[in-house]
């Protein structure tokens, strides 16, 4: 094994040593995983929101659901107590159909559509106004703003036809 180098800082990182999927040493690993968790996107747990749900409905009582997502001390205690006496396996299969139960790293277990509501939004415009929509639709569309603008007073007569000249060439 040679050794290896950090992607981020370039610190040597020893065989054995932590090294992240996408080559970075321990320091650097976490300060990525701050920076994501702290940042727009929220960290969610890669752990499957409907297979958690299954689990606590039907062995709730077992406490599976809990060694799914990672929490095993409560596992065993939830396997040792009948899920609290019925008591927290009815509150987890509530906490994880609402979306608020959290597996080992604390991390929300929620369904995919949470996900990606970026991915999902972009999906959905691309299908309504994306790809299928031809230029002359799109100029079209602006010379109509223009025109709304004009009429609203914010650009003059002359603008208006000026730039309605310019998008028209483009058509
Ligand atoms: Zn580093």
């Amino acid at each position: 094994m040679e050794t290896k180098y950090c992607t981020n800082c370039g610190k040597s990182i020893l065989p054995g040593e932590f090294r992240s999927a996408n080559g970075q040493c321990g320091e650097c690993a976490a300060k990525a995983q701050a920076t994501t968790q702290s940042g727009r996107t929220m960290q969610y747990s890669e752990k499957d929101w409907l297979v958690t749900l299954l689990f606590s409905i039907f062995l709730g009582c077992l406490g599976i659901h809990r060694f799914y997502v990672g929490k095993v001390g409560t596992g065993i205690l939830w396997l040792l107590t009948g899920g609290c006496l019925g008591i927290g396996a009815l509150v987890d299969i509530i906490m994880i159909a609402t979306e608020n139960f959290t597996d080992d790293a604390n991390r929300l277990i929620v369904q995919d559509s949470r996900k990606n509501p970026n991915y999902a939004y972009a999906s959905a415009s691309y299908g309504t106004s994306g790809g299928t929509k031809s230029s002359r639709d799109d100029v079209l569309d602006q010379i109509e703003k223009l025109a709304k603008l004009r009429d609203s007073g914010a650009i003059t007569q002359e603008e208006y036809d000026a730039k309605k000249a310019i998008l028209m060439a483009q058509i």
